[in-house]
């Protein structure tokens, strides 16, 4: 007979000591906490948390009374403002998922999401009245529109049968949410960009969106000062999961409609704005943003940045424009960030381009999830600590995706081994932190060696008068293929040539990684700021 377990008698789980993890907690903590203190700023207008907090709930039981419920979707097409920030609330509250929509995407694309997404409802500010009329005349299906409309829009018509302002006033401000039954239930619908084919709709769980919010505040340093400024897009991983995360700490969330740097100082001054998020195109923006725009700070923005490799070149000119640089990894599937380089004191005393060198390292997994090692992608063994041998970046933890809606095999194939497949390469330091070289079809196969094109673009932006660069595989006679780079220029560079960016790549690194074709001029990018390199891919197949 088995000895008994003595800690499995009597001490099961009921509902004082066990509660499903869910965000919306945090709103109820903040409002009960600092009901007077503001939660949201957007142009003039002011929330404290008491009003942000009544307007969410008046939401879910607008929504409520549309028989919107568990099992439902209701879709947002909206920049940064009040009301794409409290769908992140309102929506869940009322059970169902909210799916936030990529504003920058054309009609066919809204309109697929919003089929196979099943939205019930649409909440569309009426910039996007032009694309979301169009998506809705492709739509086989019956869907609830509720305009938005917000006085630093602009124009554009109105398409629904209501507005949001008069939605929200149909809502009982004393709404009662309930908790989900289970933490595992779905609370966001995410689609990745889908370069080729059809995009993926990521699901997240209530359990996980708690969790990256809470890894966030801890990684990034919120706390109830923390002035947060919404300079990356909420439609992007819900925020990247800070549109929770800022809430979970009583912090402040200053609205933007579009990440202009012409607005973004001004803003920081006038808010005394402390955090903000956004991919490397955002912090490259501000760094070449004209001077009579740029401001100094008395104390350093904390600026956290992924989505995309930050190169070393563009981490430190932010330093010295007086922003503290937080490099973070992650991807749709990880809700947002899953990796940080964390900072080491031994970096106080390296100057600052090499301590950049180490900051462009996507580094450690964050405390909320729970593993992350690079594996060979087919027998999942670890590659050895080296900074050489390449392998998968692999992901397992509360905090990674339930799966794609209504696509099991796209799913097995993400989840095989037990672990998610990021389709990442890259390598592991010997102090444990991860580097990435390239998406696995970005990486560039030359002769028997791989070139990694972020090695190359990291070479390139170090270059003074490089102001973007792109590198991707062009096909090679001999060697296969061999990196083509493709170069925006910073304003008055003067008569910097083909000749002079190659001998500058083979002055910085191993010969056979220098580009054998540059071509000037801008760079097509997606709707998160990343490079179009499949665009870039046929550019330089044609050349
Ligand atoms: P999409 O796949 O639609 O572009 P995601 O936001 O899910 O949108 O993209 C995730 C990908 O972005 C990652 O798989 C990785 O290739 C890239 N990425 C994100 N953050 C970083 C980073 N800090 N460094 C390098 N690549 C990154």
């Amino acid at each position: 007979m088995g000895a008994e377990n003595i800690f499995d008698n009597g001490l099961d789980a009921n509902p004082a000591n066990f509660q499903p993890q869910t965000p919306l907690s945090f709103l109820d903590w903040a409002t009960t906490v600092y009901p007077d203190k503001t939660a949201v700023i957007h142009g003039d207008a002011r929330y404290t948390y008491r009003q942000f907090g009544e307007r969410c709930r008046r939401l879910a039981s607008a929504l409520q009374q549309r028989g919107v419920g568990v099992g439902d979707t209701v879709a947002v097409m909206a920049p940064n403002s009040p009301p794409m920030l409290e769908a992140h609330y309102g929506v869940p509250m009322t059970g169902a998922v909210l799916n936030a929509l990529n504003y920058r995407l054309d009609a066919a694309g809204i309109a697929f999401i919003l089929g196979h997404g099943e939205a019930k409802v649409l909440i569309t500010d009426r910039e996007f009245s032009p694309v979301i009329s169009q998506a809705l005349t492709q739509l086989d299906r019956t869907i609830i529109v509720i305009d938005i409309d917000d006085p630093l829009a602009g124009s554009g018509e109105m398409l629904g049968e209501t507005d949001y302002e008069s939605f929200l006033s149909e809502g009982d401000a004393d709404f009662r949410w309930q908790p989900p039954a289970d933490e595992w239930q779905a609370i966001s619908l995410n689609y990745t960009s889908g370069t080729t084919g059809n995009p993926k709709g990521v699901v997240y769980h209530h359990r996980g969106a708690f969790l990256n919010a809470m890894g966030n505040a801890l990684v990034f340093g919120l706390n109830s000062r923390s002035v947060y400024l919404w300079t990356l897009p909420m439609f992007h991983c819900n925020g990247w999961c800070y549109t929770w995360g800022v809430t979970a700490v009583g912090g402040t969330h200053v609205c933007l409609r579009g990440p202009d740097p012409a607005r973004i100082f001004p803003l920081i001054k006038e808010h005394g704005v402390t955090h903000m998020c956004g991919a490397p195109i955002i912090l490259n923006m501000l760094v070449h943003a004209p001077d009579d725009v740029k401001t100094n700070f008395d104390n350093p923005i904390e600026v956290a940045t992924g989505g995309a490799a930050p190169p070393s070149a563009v981490i430190a000119a932010m330093e010295k424009m007086g922003f503290k640089v937080t490099h973070l990894y992650g991807l749709t599937e990880s809700y947002g960030p899953s990796t940080y380089c964390a900072p080491k004191a031994a970096w106080a005393d390296m100057d600052l381009e090499e301590k950049a060198v180490e900051m462009a390292r996507q580094g450690v997994r964050y405390p909320t999830l729970s593993e992350q090692a690079v594996l060979d992608p087919n027998t999942l063994a670890p590659v050895p600590a080296d900074g050489a041998t390449i392998g998968e970046l692999m992901l397992r933890g509360n905090t990674v995706m339930k799966g794609y809606l209504k696509n099991p095999d796209a799913s097995a194939e993400a989840f095989e081994g037990g672990w998610f497949h990021t389709g990442d390469l890259g390598v592991v330091h010997a102090d444990g932190y991860v580097e990435i070289k390239d998406r696995s079809k970005d990486i560039i196969l030359s002769g028997a060696e791989n070139i990694s094109t972020l090695e190359v673009e990291e070479a390139l932006y170090r270059h003074p008068h490089v102001m973007e660069a792109a590198v991707v595989a062009m096909p090679h006679e001999r060697w296969d293929e061999t990196p083509c780079a493709f170069v925006t220029l910073t304003p008055g560079a003067g008569a910097v040539t083909e000749d002079d960016i190659i001998q500058w790549c083979k002055d910085n690194l191993a010969h056979f990684k220098a580009p054998t074709k540059v071509v000037f001029g801008p760079l097509p990018k997606t709707s998160t700021g990343k490079v179009q390199k499949f665009v870039l891919r046929e550019r330089a197949r044609a050349l």
